[in-house]
């Protein structure tokens, strides 16, 4: 990419990174050196030097003491500065969106907007900023008050994946820094660049503001780093976002000391299309849910479930949308699929396409591995579309690549069944302009996801709502409504005002 250098220095990033920083201080982990290759083109973008043990040890004592000093600065404080780290997104969001989308290969909208996501969480937080309320209650007892008030819980952890590489950390830091919790951020290894770009952003806004070292941490490092996290008790809360074999792993160690995660995990999301479905938006909805991000969002369309009357229509239609799609350097605009992560990620694709070949699953649209140019980086996979027979074991797990699966049903009550009986329950849609199925999709004994839509998409989030999923998913919330509770310790608070000492329930302890 020709202009990159300049990006590169704009955000401070040299050939040779120090990986370790607890603010204004950064220095060379002792951990791996690691090389951060673009799935784009194959090029080296930089180098970072990760974290070890002990570094890792450095940045959360120092956070533990910086904690005593952030806490104390009363919510809407906290929220200016986080105001002004929204501000400092702005000015830098062309160079930090082409960054995300150069290291990690999604298209250069998808870049922007995953910028534009942290612009936006930086605006709900320092609303929220003024909004931390508590309850008040009635006591029972007389010339009683009760209340809650919400306390900061210390230092947050954040462990993140490398589709949304700078987004993720967004959710959960500046809304755990309005609550009045330091935070440690351990990205992706995959994209250590973006995650050292934004702390050079917030280094500035922080030096401005007088900010003490560790208030925001950053471990560039690799699994073992994420392992230290989930033993250390010193996390308070360990938000963890990935894969569900590695949110298992983070639950164990997490519980093992009986401290508090947050997990955000793999989805295997489905779209239901009913006989009254609107086609021009449920062909786009279903077409971009599946191979945006180039099938690499952890809220992709991965199954189709379609009613046997529109079944053939639906599929004459995807057949003839996929033809149209462009696949290559996820920078031109025109580009709709850009490329996976790395080649580990195009042996996943293979080897789940081998699965469904030796299993006799029927491809619409063939599956392929590009080759020559553009496509030297060895990324670049063509979407694809397989008949299936829903309960296979493959179809119930989370492949991280654009493979759609298309499936029929008869009654609305047995595409809900489809639907929920995968382990995953990220996301889910109904397309539908029948009031009485969208209600029964929505209901109870409807989708079982964290997040169920009606005429739009699986994937493509708002910041406003609650983010998360049930079963595999791991539980979590993050973002907006009342996800801010997760971060902080609620602490109810009963005063005596009175003369005599009244028990609850009536129950009577007189002294002589
Ligand atoms: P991954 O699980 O391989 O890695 C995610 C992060 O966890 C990385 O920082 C990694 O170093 C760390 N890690 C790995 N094993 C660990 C362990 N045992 N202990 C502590 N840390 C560990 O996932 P990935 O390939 O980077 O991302 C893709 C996965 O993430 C998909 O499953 C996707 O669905 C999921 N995801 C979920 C959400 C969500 O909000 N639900 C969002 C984005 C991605």
């Amino acid at each position: 990419m020709k202009d990159i250098k300049g990006i590169l220095k704009r955000l401070q990033i040299q050939d040779i990174n120090p990986g370790v920083s607890t603010g204004q201080d950064f220095w060379e982990g002792k951990g791996k050196h690691v090389i951060s290759w673009s799935p784009v083109d194959g090029s080296e973008i930089a180098q970072v030097t990760m974290a070890s043990a002990e570094d890792y040890r450095r940045v959360i004592d120092c956070s533990q003491s910086a904690f005593k000093v952030w806490r104390a600065k009363p919510a809407p404080i906290r929220g200016e500065i986080v105001r002004q780290i929204g501000h400092a997104l702005r000015e830098y969001k062309t160079e930090l969106g082409t960054l995300v989308s150069y290291e990690m290969g999604k298209s250069l909208q998808e870049g922007m907007g995953e910028v534009q996501e942290m612009i936006d969480i930086c605006d709900f937080s320092v609303g929220l900023s003024r909004q931390l309320y508590g309850k008040t209650m009635h006591s029972e007892r007389p010339n009683h008050r009760m209340y809650e008030q919400w306390h900061p819980l210390g230092t947050v952890g954040i462990i993140s994946a490398f589709n949304f590489p700078v987004a993720v950390w967004s959710w959960n830091a500046m809304i755990a820094l309005v609550c009045g919790n330091v935070c440690v951020w351990k990205p992706s290894e995959k994209t250590p660049l973006t995650a050292l770009a934004c702390q050079h952003i917030i280094k500035r806004v922080f030096a401005h503001n007088d900010i003490p070292e560790g208030v925001v941490g950053l471990v560039c490092g690799e699994r073992e780093i994420g392992e230290l996290m989930a033993q250390d008790p010193k996390i308070n809360l360990l938000s963890a976002t990935g894969s569900t074999r590695m949110g298992r792993s983070v639950a164990e160690q997490v519980g093992q000391r009986l401290g508090k995660c947050l997990l955000e995990l793999g989805g295997n999301n489905a779209i239901i299309v009913t006989p009254g479905a609107d086609f021009s938006v449920a062909v786009p909805g279903i077409v971009f849910g599946a191979v945006g991000t180039a099938g690499q969002r952890c809220t992709s369309t991965r199954r189709v479930i379609a009613h046997e009357s529109i079944y053939e229509i639906l599929k004459t239609q995807l057949v003839k949308a996929y033809s149209q799609l462009k696949i290559g350097n996820p920078l031109d605009e025109h580009i709709h699929v850009g490329p996976l992560i790395d080649k580990a990620a195009v042996d996943q694709y293979q080897s789940t396409v081998d699965v469904l070949r030796q299993k006799q699953q029927k491809f619409l649209v063939e599956p392929e591995v590009l080759k020559g140019d553009p496509y030297s980086s060895g990324c670049y996979v063509r979407p694809c579309i397989v008949e299936v027979e829903h309960n296979l074991e493959i179809v119930h797990q989370e492949t991280f690549a654009p493979i759609l699966y298309l499936m029929q049903y008869t009654d609305l009550n047995e595409a809900i069944a489809i639907q929920n009986e995968v382990p995953q329950g990220l996301s889910s849609s109904i397309f539908t302009l029948n009031m009485r199925e969208a209600e029964q999709f929505l209901s109870a004994a409807g989708s079982d996801c964290g997040i169920a839509n009606v005429n739009i998409g699986t994937s493509g989030a708002e910041i406003g709502g609650a983010f998360g999923g049930e079963k595999e998913t791991g539980g979590g919330r993050e973002s907006g409504s009342d996800a801010w509770k997760a971060y902080m310790r609620r602490q109810t608070n009963t005063i005596n005002y009175g003369h005599g000492l009244p028990l609850a329930q009536g129950i009577k302890f007189d002294l002589e």
